[in-house]
């Protein structure tokens, strides 16, 4: 067996330990004869696999007992369309556009009322987040919509916007169990799973109560509404069952490490070696707004792409996969999720030295 270091910024790195023990309980899942993948949803035994991940989930980022926890599917892209459908009363809310990912958000909120864009840093290939403590954001507006760390351009809020009253809701998918959160500033934080927690296809919404109501856009089918994944607890219909259970086996991994406190400790220190190196390398330069510098996505370039190309194919060849960079930034990214141990980061930079000196 030979593992690679996958600096893919999703489907990602997951954690050794957690791919070893669900291969070991692949053929028989603790006595019960059966992979979890074989297991009805509605066993005792799967039961608990569930609970166990919503208690470990909870206690790991502190979660108040007035939101709810849904373990739902369709990905990040499916609750473009679910936030509107359920949140948008007035048929209005407010968007900052910081990314691809805010902007398929905002195209999909435009299909359900008026989204209107209060805030945008398409104007410099969102290299950066924009001053979000004054924004125009209407009064009527129904929740105002964030992507908190936008995996494709490498920038991070350091500090949440001024939402002026409004419900915070965040796209957290790239940064989810990052770093330590304040569950209760927030409406709706969620985030597909496949980039920090686990397999692609699941999706975590952390939803505050109040918010769940029947009173959702005339339509919005049963699967699309929060309170029927909310009442039934998750197993409305046959969840992404495998899914869960390998993000339960996340979640007690983080917690054996420290928790999030240590997490962002971790990821502080990883991101540091590679910004340095970036910061002072004649060859490659990082492309974000230093303030605004993401810990888990970090694109970079040479400036020209007959050299970009080149490195990504021998650091490919070296054991470093996956760092092609978006096609709309172009040049390299390094994505350095949790489960990306640091002698990973080092050795990438360790490589990027020599190619410099070589090249
Ligand atoms: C990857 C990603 C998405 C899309 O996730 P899917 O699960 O593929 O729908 C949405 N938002 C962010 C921030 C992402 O990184």
């Amino acid at each position: 067996m030979s593992r690679v270091y996958n600096f893919s910024a999703g489907p990602a790195v997951l954690p050794e330990e957690v791919l070893r023990e669900a291969a070991e309980e692949m053929m028989d899942y603790k006595g019960s004869g059966m992979s979890v993948m074989e297991m009805s949803h509605r066993s005792k035994v799967y039961d608990s696999i569930i609970k166990q991940a919503e208690a470990d989930l909870r206690e790991l980022m502190n979660i108040p007992d007035n939101y709810k926890v849904l373990f739902l599917q369709g990905g990040a892209s499916q609750q473009f369309a679910m936030i509107p459908m359920n949140l948008m009363k007035n048929r209005k809310a407010a968007y900052i556009v910081t990314g691809q990912w805010a902007k398929k958000a905002f195209q999909e909120g435009k299909l359900y009322g008026e989204a209107v864009k209060v805030a945008s840093s398409e104007d410099e290939t969102f290299s950066y987040i924009p001053d979000c403590s004054d924004l125009d954001i209407p009064e009527d507006a129904d929740y105002v919509y964030i992507c908190e760390n936008n995996t494709i351009y490498g920038t991070k809020y350091k500090t949440l916007p001024n939402t002026k009253g409004h419900t915070l809701v965040a796209d957290v998918s790239s940064c989810f169990l990052s770093e330590p959160v304040d569950v209760s500033a927030y409406g709706i934080i969620y985030g597909g799973v496949q980039k920090n927690i686990g397999p692609a296809g699941v999706v975590i919404v952390i939803i505050r109560e109040d918010l769940i109501t029947e009173d959702t856009l005339p339509a919005t089918p049963t699967m699309l509404k929060y309170k029927t994944h909310a009442d039934a607890e998750s197993l409305y219909n046959t969840p992404p069952a495998y899914g869960i259970y390998i993000c339960g086996k996340v979640f007690q991994w983080i917690k054996k490490m420290g928790g999030l406190t240590v997490m962002k400790q971790r990821n502080e220190e990883k991101a540091k070696i590679l910004y340095d190196f970036l910061d002072q390398s004649k060859m490659f330069k990082g492309t974000v707004r230093k303030e605004d510098r993401s810990l888990m996505n970090v694109p970079f370039v040479t400036g020209d792409k007959e050299l970009d190309a080149k490195f990504v194919k021998e650091a490919e060849a070296a054991g470093f996969v996956n760092l092609k960079g978006h096609r709309t930034v172009g040049g390299m990214r390094a994505s350095i999720y949790n489960a990306m141990p640091k002698e990973g980061v080092e050795k990438l930079v360790a490589f990027m030295k020599k190619f410099e000196e070589e090249n």
